[in-house]
């Protein structure tokens, strides 16, 4: 079993005359548990409950062949000219990569190594100052307010670039695309990432803004709304420019970051907009009940648009709740980091996942 996932970082004290120095500095990410017990009720990470599309499972099946003996197409052609359909753009306003992680990793290294400090919310995936520490990217956050909303007009300074989730995460909360564009208007200068890893759970995607602002990106993964976390598949849509600088950055690091697998599934992913939609709209209900019974149970559950909820009890201690949970075999994430530590953050599961947690919670806060 994997060290409890606590989001402090790991033991820096240790190091190797061998290592390069930026290695001997790195504090890298620590991934929420993946545990090897499967009796588990497992949400702490933001994988979808539904599996994906039979018609992924069929794609990948009929893939394997002989032909795994093939190199890849190292331009993913047939996937981005699906994803440029879908999304009516055209294939060179597309990149993909393996899993988002490695997207925004090649974003980080193309387009944000500047004078001025890369912008990114307090509050935020804590993956991004990961990806600076491992460039060497200067890096500024800017405080959500009180109640974790983010305020655009925070960012209108000198900056190298601005990264934001949406909706955020660990908070779930929503930036309207009103919100955004207005950013855009007044940051002509750098580039603006928007993070789209949970759109699909209830938000309107920010791709119909990039024809209008040559430095917005925005980037999705198929691994929580497609339920493909397995599989490893992201990918980002902007200006052909924008496309172009991560393009030079991937055929300088991998040629085929995408296998054959993974193409032939995330195309049949985009192509069955029917699993996609009633899988997406049932952890939507899902969330909309499991928020209610927390709000019941006395926990405060900020508005959320994805497939987690970020939830505080009033009276009992974040860490403490988390740990008492995973005795009853719930796991969900906790983060210790300033302003969030009372928090838990519960990834919206199946109907009797969630009736587990609601239980558990009912009995561990009552007593009974
Ligand atoms: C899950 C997540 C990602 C990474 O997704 P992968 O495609 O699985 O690498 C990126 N950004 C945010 C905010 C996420 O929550």
């Amino acid at each position: 079993m994997t060290a409890q996932n606590t989001g402090s970082p790991p033991d820096s004290s240790v190091s190797n005359p061998y290592w390069s120095p930026v290695v001997q500095r790195l504090t890298p990410y620590v991934p929420g548990e993946q545990p090897r017990l499967s009796n588990l009720v497992k949400l702490n990470t933001n994988e979808n409950p539904y599996g994906p599309s039979p018609r992924v499972l069929a794609a990948i099946q009929a893939e394997l062949s002989d032909a795994l003996r093939l190199y890849p197409d190292p331009n993913a052609e047939r996937l981005k000219q699906v994803i440029a359909d879908y999304y009516a753009v055209t294939p060179a306003q597309v990149f993909v990569g393996n899993g988002s992680d490695e997207v925004l990793a090649h974003i980080f290294h193309a387009l944000f190594q500047h004078p001025d400090p890369l912008l990114f919310p307090d509050i935020t995936y804590s993956f991004y100052p990961v990806y600076c520490g491992l460039y060497g990217i200067d890096c500024a956050t800017v405080p959500l307010t009180q109640d974790f909303a983010l305020r655009v007009a925070d960012y209108l300074r000198p900056n190298g670039g601005i990264i934001f989730a949406n909706p955020n995460a660990p908070t779930g909360c929503l930036l309207p695309l009103a919100d955004i564009e207005w950013l855009l208007e007044r940051n002509r200068d750098s580039v603006v990432v928007v993070d789209e890893a949970y759109i699909d759970f209830g938000g309107d995607t920010a791709i119909s803004l990039v024809n209008r602002y040559p430095n917005l990106l925005v980037a999705q993964t198929l691994s929580k709304s497609r339920s493909l976390a397995g599989l490893r598949v992201g990918l980002a849509v902007g200006h052909s420019e924008l496309i172009e600088a991560l393009e030079r950055v991937k055929n300088s690091f991998n040629s085929y970051p995408l296998d054959r697998l993974a193409m032939a599934g995330a195309v049949a992913a985009f192509e069955d907009r029917e699993h996609f939609e009633r899988t997406r709209q049932a952890v939507i209900a899902n969330r909309v009940k499991l928020t209610a019974a927390l709000t019941e149970l006395g926990f405060t559950v900020l508005p959320s648009a994805a497939n987690f909820v970020f939830a505080r009890h009033p009276q009992r201690d974040g860490a403490g709740l988390m740990d008492i949970l995973r005795k009853r075999g719930i796991i969900v994430r906790h983060f210790r980091l300033p302003r969030i530590d009372q928090f838990l953050r519960i990834t919206v599961g199946a109907p009797e996942q969630n009736a587990a947690l609601i239980s558990a919670l009912r009995e561990i806060l009552t007593g009974g």
